[in-house]
């Protein structure tokens, strides 16, 4: 009998790609930050491209790869998940998010209209739309705080059914799916959110519903350096550091994270 090798599958974890975080700025002055919790300009330019320099947008470049570009069908997206990790705040009056605004500054409101009058909080310009994609592999998960989104989400649910489909449809071993971070970090949702939980405490097994140990650990998860940002530089760099401490692969350019997820 002819067994043909398993494809790799990539799961994306596109945190804070949003334009409470990643608007492009006219300058970088601080003061030009919608809110505290913004990359800045200099992050914005590595990221979205522009600037003196004319950079690429490089994000954006990989995450249309990812979902298939023109076509929806390049070779390997057929094989990459994208989960868009979106911070999001209704604005109830509630304690916690007038703290939480009080903190950081008001971001991540749905239905408000932006500082480059775009309406809508989701997205740095095309990624909004991307995020309705009815493919099978583009995810949405919404997380109303800071650190939780691992537990209490649907986050875990998504990874679940990315590997259950892994296992049943192309004999994949939900062990072997690879995870790739790209998007915004602070150093603890480094630690706790992209890498540490996802490598050393895995998820629950899909396979037992009553299981709620997560026994499923993911072999393999890369961040990527040049598709992710943090606030201040010197936590960007501690996160690169600890992930190569703990097993991870640092990416260093657009094209390794190309490679890494079978796009190119
Ligand atoms: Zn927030």
């Amino acid at each position: 009998m002819n067994h043909p090798t398993p494809p790799t599958i990539t799961v994306v974890i596109a945190q804070c790609v949003q334009r409470s975080f990643l608007s492009p700025l006219p300058g970088p002055d601080p003061r030009l930050k919608p809110c505290h919790l913004h990359a800045g300009y200099t992050n914005t330019v590595r990221l979205l491209g522009g600037g003196p320099s004319h950079l690429p947008n490089v994000i954006e470049d990989f995450l249309w790869r990812a979902h298939g570009g023109e076509n929806g069908n390049l070779a390997g997206s057929e094989f990459v998940h994208v989960i868009y990790v979106d911070d999001e705040h209704v604005d109830d009056g509630s304690e916690l998010v007038e703290s939480h605004f009080a903190q950081f500054g008001r971001h991540c409101v749905p239905g408000e209209v932006d500082t480059n009058g775009l309406e809508g909080y989701l997205g740095t310009g095309q990624t909004a739309e991307w995020r309705d994609l009815r493919n099978g592999r583009t995810h949405v998960v919404r997380t109303p705080g800071l650190n939780d989104n691992m537990y209490g989400t649907g986050f875990i649910p998504v990874l679940q059914s990315i590997c259950q489909e892994a296992e049943e449809v192309y004999g994949v071993r939900p062990e072997d799916v690879q995870i790739l971070n790209i998007g915004g970090w602070s150093i603890i949702k480094e630690l706790f959110c992209g890498v540490w939980e996802l490598l050393h405490h895995g998820i629950p097994d899909y396979r037992d519903p009553n299981n709620r140990e997560a026994t499923i650990r993911f072999k393999r998860v890369a961040l990527s350096d040049a598709l992710s940002y943090s606030v201040q530089r010197e936590h960007h760099n501690i996160a690169l550091d600890i992930t190569r401490m703990i097993g991870g692969v640092v990416l260093r350019t657009p094209q390794e994270a190309l490679a890494y997820s079978g796009l190119n």
